[in-house]
């Protein structure tokens, strides 16, 4: 029986142990934080319909509980300094719906369910600390002091990976100056009143981009900041602003608030060069939550790497290493255009800008560019 090694229990370590069990693969997960643990935040709110097939093709059942425990807003509208320059509404409820909005800590919580029913078993409260490999597998010492030996590991512990950095693989890229202040509002709106709203320009915020998203049990709003704000400050302070972007609602209603940079680092290989360890989800790229492609792409790199696994040859390794990394790539850049949509730095697009908002109310080809412009472009060719 196959013997994989799943370093961290977020989203893609727990999709990659299910994933692995999947193919019948002994499963054991090292996971840093205690079992219990609250992760705060909605994070990734937005799951792709690709992501619920490939849950449920893991999972037999997950997609739908995926999709069943989120809301699908119909109605995307976008104003600009006030005035609406986009809507558009979807018929449904499709039978199919192309995503589902709720919280990351849900699909996360259903995720460790799948686990325990698939029999993946994980360690809790005890964090990866080193990592040597070598042709014949890889040995990993954990804080406590136990030493693993195990011939093949999937490295999905996040941003700061201990992994990524004990095999010491850069993560190259950039990070924007640009920072955002993100806030919860508990108390979202009802399924048929649900609507994602982009402002370019929020009057109630100063001039601003604010982008408001619903999700299962509550709204999410994303504010961007000016290069002379201060993005935790902003956060800090929501109740002040917060009534003027969401009417009808209050400071007592916000749950979470964090401030954020949009990154796009990719690691500069995504396998050792014994073809033992596989780097998945942020601990292989940070990727900005515009265009929703962190954990929406960490699934996909997830299932690929357990296939990847199950194939047992340095061959299929490799080409996850090289097609997951290409993936990432084009979700860095796609990112990088978003951006720059966002940030309007230049007066060429700042003139574009203007001229789609002017012409938008009798065309809708310039409504609809500026309505999808912030996500950056959709990558057909990749599997995100
Ligand atoms: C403020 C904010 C807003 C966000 N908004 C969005 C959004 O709108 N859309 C979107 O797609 N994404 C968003 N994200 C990103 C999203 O949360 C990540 O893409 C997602 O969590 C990545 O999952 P992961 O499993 O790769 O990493 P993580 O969720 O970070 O999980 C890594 C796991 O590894 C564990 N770990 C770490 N080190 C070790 C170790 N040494 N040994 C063992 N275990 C270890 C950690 O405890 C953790 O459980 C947001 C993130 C933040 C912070």
């Amino acid at each position: 029986m196959t013997e994989v090694t799943v370093v961290g229990a977020g989203p893609v370590g727990l999709a990659a142990a299910l994933a692995a069990r999947h193919h019948g693969a002994r499963v054991t997960v090292l996971e840093a934080g205690a079992e219990h643990r609250g992760r705060p935040g909605s994070r990734a709110i937005f799951v792709h319909r690709t992501t619920l097939d490939l849950l449920e093709r893991i999972s037999p059942g997950l997609g739908g509980e995926v999709a069943g425990a989120g809301l699908v807003w119909r109605t995307r509208r976008t104003l600009w300094r006030g005035r609406e320059v986009y809507a558009r509404t979807y018929p449904g409820p499709a039978a199919r719906a192309r995503f589902t909005s709720l919280p990351q800590t849900v699909v996360e919580a259903l995720l460790r369910r799948a686990c325990a029913r698939a029999g993946a078993e994980i360690h809790w409260g005890d964090a990866v600390r080193e990592i040597r490999s070598g042709p014949g597998g890889v040995e990993l010492v954990t804080a406590a002091g136990r030493h693993w030996r195990t011939p093949c590991v999937i490295a999905a512990d996040g941003a700061r990976s201990q992994v990524r950095a004990g095999l010491g693989i850069p993560l190259d890229g950039t990070t924007a100056g640009t920072g955002f202040a993100v806030v919860d509002v508990a108390g979202g709106p009802g399924d048929d009143a649900a609507e994602r709203i982009f402002h370019y320009g929020h009057p109630g915020a100063g001039g601003r981009n604010v982008l408001l998203v619903p999700f299962r049990g509550g709204w999410r709003v994303d504010v961007q900041c000016r290069p002379a704000d201060d993005p935790g400050q902003w956060a800090a302070t929501a109740e002040r602003w917060l009534p003027a972007l969401l009417p009808g609602t209050s400071g007592a209603q916000i749950t979470w608030s964090s401030a954020y940079r949009f990154h796009q680092r990719v690691a500069a290989a995504f396998s050792d060069p014994h073809h033992r360890v596989l780097l998945a989800g942020e601990a292989a790229h940070l990727l900005p939550p515009f265009g929703a492609r962190g954990m929406n792409s960490g699934i996909a790199d997830a299932v690929a790497a357990a296939d990847a696994v199950a194939a047992h040859s340095r061959a299929a390794v490799a080409a996850y290493a090289h097609t997951r990394r290409a993936a990432a790539l084009a979700n860095a850049h796609a990112a990088g255009q978003a951006l720059a949509h966002l940030s309007a730095d230049g007066p060429l697009r700042r003139t574009a800008q203007r001229a789609a908002a002017l012409l938008a109310p009798g065309w809708d080809r310039a409504g609809r560019w500026l309505d999808r412009a912030p996500y950056g472009p959709r990558l057909r060719s990749v599997r995100y």
